[in-house]
This record gives C-alpha cells, sequence and structure tokens, in this order.
C-alpha cells in the first residue's frame, strides 16, 4: 500500500492534521495507539486569551482564536456535534491583592478582562469575598465528543491503526518512507511527549509538563460559565460532570495522579462551592510543553519525509488546528510555517552529525 501520509497520534493535534490532508484530497493512515491518559484526552478544551496573573494577552492571541473558533464550528458542522461553544470565565478574586491586579487590567484597557456588573449573581453557588470579575470571550472545545467522533470517522473510512507505533519498523528514503507493509511519501510525529525519546527529534527543547484532575459531579452549578478561583472548574458535555484543574508540575517521577493534588483540590472545592459535590475520578496527564513556549512545526531539515506537529503545551485546543492549517499549506503548496513555530529554528542541532542516520 502506498499513501501520502503516515499520522503519528490521534490527539488534538494528528486530529487536525488529519482533517486538514482529507479536505485536500491526501491519501493517508493515522497510527494511534488510543492511550486514555494522553493530554488530548484528558483537558478542559479551555481557549483562553490571556495567561498568567497579571492576564496578559496569550501568543497570536486574536487570530489564533478566531480562526479556531470557525475551524472547529466548521468541524462540529461537518460531524453534526457541537465542537465548541462560548463559556466566559467567571474570575473570583483568591485575595484582596488579586482584585486590585485584576481592576489595574482594565483601567490599563487591556484587552479581554470586564468589570462583572452584578457581583451577588453567584451567591447562592459560591464563597467569594473579594468579588469577580470576568474574561471574555473564552471558548471551550468538546474533546470528549470532538476526539472520539473523528476517531469514528476514520475508523468508518479505515484510516485509523489502533496499535502501537515501533520506531524501530520505520525505514526512511530521501523521498520516501516504509513501516511495516505501508509506504508513504511522509511520515508526521503528532505523538506528543513520546516524540521526546524519537531519535529524530530527541535534540528538540522539550519541557515535558504534569497536570492532574478531578473529574467531579456538581449537578446544582449552572454550566454556561466556567469558574476560577486559583484552579478553573468547567463544565464537561456530561449534564452535571465537571473538570477541575490543574498543576503543572516540571519536575516529576511518575505520571500518576497524587494523593497531594487530590487533597488541596479537595479541600478548595469544599471552601469555594455552596452547592453539594462529589469527585468521580482523578487523572494525571503529561503536556508537550517546549522550553521557549513555541511549537514545532514543519518537516526535519535533513529528513524532508519525516515531519513534526508538537509542543503545543498547555494550549493545543487553539494552536493545534491553526499550525495543522500551516503545516498542510507547507506541505501541499510550500507556503510559509510562522517563524517562531517551525521546526527549521532548529535546524543547527537537527543536523548535527550525531543526528544523521
Ligand atoms: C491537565 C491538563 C489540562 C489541560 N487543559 C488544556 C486546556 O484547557 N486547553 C488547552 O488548549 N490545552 C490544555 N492542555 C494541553 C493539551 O492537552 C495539549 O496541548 C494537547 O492535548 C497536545 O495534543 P497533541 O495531540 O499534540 O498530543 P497528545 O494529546 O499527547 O496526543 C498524542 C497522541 O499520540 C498517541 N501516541 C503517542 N505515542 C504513540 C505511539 N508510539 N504509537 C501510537 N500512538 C502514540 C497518544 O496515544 C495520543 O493519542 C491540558 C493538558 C493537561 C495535562
Amino acid at each position: 500500500m502506498h499513501i501520502d501520509y503516515i499520522i503519528i497520534g490521534q490527539g488534538i493535534s494528528g486530529t487536525w492534521l488529519s482533517y486538514y490532508l482529507q479536505k485536500n484530497g491526501k491519501s493517508f493512515i493515522v497510527i494511534d495507539n488510543n492511550y486514555s491518559n494522553s493530554p488530548s484526552r484528558i483537558a478542559a478544551g479551555i481557549i483562553n486569551p490571556v495567561t498568567g496573573r497579571r492576564h496578559v494577552e496569550v501568543w497570536l492571541a486574536e487570530e489564533i482564536i478566531s480562526f479556531t473558533n470557525e475551524a472547529y464550528t466548521q468541524l462540529g458542522k461537518e460531524l453534526s456535534i457541537t465542537a465548541i461553544s462560548q463559556k466566559n470565565i467567571i474570575d473570583f478574586f483568591p485575595s484582596p491583592q488579586m482584585r486590585i491586579s485584576f481592576f489595574q487590567r482594565i483601567e490599563e484597557k487591556a484587552k479581554y478582562v470586564s468589570d462583572y456588573l452584578e457581583q451577588d449573581h453567584f451567591n447562592n453557588f459560591f464563597n467569594y469575598e473579594f468579588g469577580c470579575g470576568e474574561i471574555k470571550p473564552v471558548y471551550t472545545v468538546h474533546l470528549d465528543t470532538v476526539l472520539p467522533t473523528w476517531r469514528k470517522h476514520l475508523v468508518a473510512k479505515n484510516l485509523l491503526l489502533e496499535e502501537e507505533f515501533e520506531i524501530d519498523n520505520l525505514k526512511i528514503g530521501k523521498e520516501k518512507i516504509q513501516y511495516k507493509n505501508i509506504t508513504s511519501d511522509k511520515i508526521i510525529f503528532c505523538d506528543g511527549t513520546a516524540c521526546a525519546e524519537n531519535p529524530y527529534f530527541n535534540v528538540l527543547p522539550f519541557a515535558p509538563n504534569k497536570g492532574e484532575v478531578l473529574l467531579v459531579e456538581i449537578p446544582d452549578l449552572p454550566p454556561d460559565k466556567i469558574y476560577k478561583k486559583g484552579m478553573m472548574l468547567a463544565p464537561l458535555s456530561t449534564p452535571g460532570l465537571w473538570w477541575i484543574g490543574s498543576n503543572y508540575a516540571w519536575e516529576f517521577d511518575k505520571p500518576d495522579p497524587t494523593p497531594a493534588f487530590k487533597e488541596k483540590t479537595e479541600a478548595l472545592l469544599k471552601e469555594w462551592l455552596k452547592v453539594p459535590f462529589k469527585i468521580i475520578d482523578h487523572l494525571a496527564g503529561i503536556r508537550p510543553a517546549t522550553l521557549e513556549r513555541r511549537p514545532f512545526v514543519g518537516l526535519h531539515p535533513l529528513h524532508p519525509a519525516i515531519g513534526i506537529l508538537n509542543g503545543m503545551g498547555t494550549k493545543g485546543c487553539s494552536l493545534a488546528p491553526y499550525f495543522a492549517k500551516q503545516l498542510t499549506d507547507h506541505l501541499i503548496n510550500k507556503k510559509e510555517i510562522h517563524p517562531e513555530a517551525n521546526v527549521n529554528r532548529f535546524q543547527k542541532i537537527l543536523t548535527r552529525k550525531s543526528q544523521v542516520k
């Protein structure tokens, strides 16, 4: 069998790359091992235009968020699902200092932050002695619907191999690659943190980052917003089911959930919520983050049959569709990839002698 592309991974990156390649009439197969704790399978799907304590605008916010919103809306139409919803964040200030800092940002005319006029509106649900503000527009990607529905679509078209990809079986030529009984023009790695072990890309500055989350039943909470107080509390597609997280651990021994996170988060919920809740699950995943917080997109400078769409860090839901489209346009029409994302910026280390196979 000869095809145009082999894609490794059906997280949010592999999903979008396969979507755009299909739109362009290319032949491909996706190989994915269905690892249940991959970050795409446990993320909340939040697309937040600001970041950090100072609510600073995220990289390329305006352009990427409007692109992304349209892309998921279109995908949803094609798959007959709701793929994305606007759910603004109600930011409950955890301290008087945080309240002052938020209002300073409003005075500075920072985008996306605003006063929430009905300060008593959430009194039946939350304790919040220092008031709240609003971050908008914020979107939630319904990953728990999008990923399985796209997978079903791939399976129905015979485009998915549910198995472990083994790099030892990969043979790379100048123009062509071979994997078991498949030959293809190119192979593109969308395999998240696994790529840090890939002999072609392991010199890239990956900085894997572990995050934990609790899934909680809170039947009485209105699901039209995301709520924040130190952590994010976001509604999932199943009515009454909520996602609360996360933390960011740069150093960790094991990928497993920790009792410390559960205790801390349960204590927060007890102090914050006025309505009953029940913890259903506790998960942990490892984000494919990078040292300079920019993704890795493009073809290997020495092996142009090998590509990468990775390094989405904490923002895979917004970055993946945007850069999957750029990569597709690059592969098909040789269009430029954003220089801060193009993996070519690491040409020197990727072409070092030790990297040559
Ligand atoms: C707790 C937590 C919360 C998060 N919340 C958000 C959020 O709200 N918004 C947001 O935008 N981002 C969020 N993120 C980050 C987001 O999850 C990632 O940026 C994104 O999922 C990365 O997607 P990916 O497809 O590149 O990688 P992955 O999700 O890791 O997907 C890689 C895929 O490749 C498969 N794979 C790997 N190796 C192999 C192999 N050898 N053979 C076969 N298959 C293989 C895996 O099973 C997986 O399906 C969060 C992450 C965590 C951990």
